[in-house]
């Protein structure tokens, strides 16, 4: 597996838990979203109303589930999480709504992979908070209105594109979070560092930042490691030198860049003349799959700017180039 895939992996999975933040204040970054945010949780409070739908959107690791986790805490209530695919029946919505109490928060991750006849529920019951049920069948059957607490719903996806229209109207709220600074990442670092009881100095956790890809799920993996080749090779402090070192060991590279990027460039240098190459050519060509490549390895390669989108397709950069050595003869 990738060190550094945005996507959630087996070796995230205590270490997530213990380092997400549990309050606004703590919660590195995205300030615009933040401070929205916490006037609309102000006032929804000094109402006493639940809080309006908020729909978050933007590539993996970046901070959805821990945002929504602080909204929920900020507000005072409970917060029930589960996933688009999870939700295989209305039946099972229904179930999830009927339980909530008055003001919880629901967290629905890739909401864009419900299926049309949950979703359907989920119009009238974000709206009016009414859930429409069918009892019994054939010339028997009837319908009836069921009211359901005033809740608030949290849909994240990778994409706001790849949610339904009449779903997106019905979110009050709409924040598309942005990959972080290394700047943002160092103090992530160093407030995970601190958790962990990791010594590290400035500069060591500048080093892992710098090579994060604008993900926080990725430093903190990153600090992980590093700190095995502190404990190893060093008196247990990560400095500079040691994170270095480590990277260096783990093929991550100066920028963050691994193998599996490296070849996904070269290949779109080498077969297709540095592009234009559609997503699903490039996808079949390194035995990706197409929705991996947009929401896990193109964010940051957009954001360095080694590859640009046009209408034909994919195209690298001068930059890209030079990153690897490759002669650009395009000028
Ligand atoms: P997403 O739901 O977008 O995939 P998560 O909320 O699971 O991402 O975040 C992944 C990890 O990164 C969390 O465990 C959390 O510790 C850390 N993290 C994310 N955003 C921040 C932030 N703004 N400040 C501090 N830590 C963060």
């Amino acid at each position: 597996e990738r060190i550094v895939t945005s996507d959630f992996i087996d070796e995230d999975v205590d270490l997530e838990t213990s380092l997400r933040p549990k309050h606004l204040e703590e919660y590195v970054g995205q300030d615009k979203i933040k401070e929205n945010l916490s006037v609309y949780i102000q006032a929804a409070k000094s109402r006493n109303e639940a809080l309006d739908h908020v729909l978050l959107y933007g590539p993996p690791g970046l901070g959805k589930t821990t945002l929504s986790n602080i909204i929920a805490n900020e507000m005072g209530v409970n917060i029930r999480i589960t996933s688009g695919p999870a939700i295989e029946k209305p039946g099972d919505l229904a179930g999830i709504l009927t339980n909530l109490a008055e003001h919880d928060v629901l967290f629905i991750d890739e909401i864009h992979r419900l299926s049309a006849s949950v979703e359907e529920i989920l119009y009238p019951a974000m709206e009016d908070f009414s859930l429409d049920i069918i009892i019994g069948k054939g010339p028997s059957a009837r319908s009836i209105r069921l009211d359901l607490p005033k809740f608030t719903l949290i849909g994240a996806t990778t994409k706001a594109g790849r949610i339904t229209s009449p779903l997106r109207d019905r979110f009050g709220v709409l924040a598309r979070l942005e990959l972080y600074t290394n700047e943002q990442l160092k103090e992530i670092v160093e407030r995970s560092a601190k958790i962990l009881g990791v010594e590290i100095d400035t500069d060591g956790a500048f080093e892992i930042a710098s090579r994060s890809r604008g993900t926080p799920r990725i430093a903190n993996r990153l600090l992980k490691r590093v700190r095995d080749f502190g404990q190893v090779y060093g008196d247990g402090v990560v400095t500079k030198k040691i994170a270095q070192l480590a990277l260096e060991k783990i093929e991550v590279d100066k920028i963050g860049l691994d193998s599996t990027d490296a070849n996904m460039i070269k290949s779109m240098i080498k077969n297709f003349g540095g592009g234009p190459v559609g997503l699903d050519t490039l996808a079949a060509t390194i035995g990706e799959d197409a929705n991996t490549i947009e929401d896990v390895y193109e964010p940051y390669l957009l954001q360095l700017g080694f590859i640009n989108r046009t209408p034909r397709g994919r195209v690298v950069t001068k930059s890209a180039y030079d990153h690897f050595g490759i002669p650009f003869d395009k000028e």
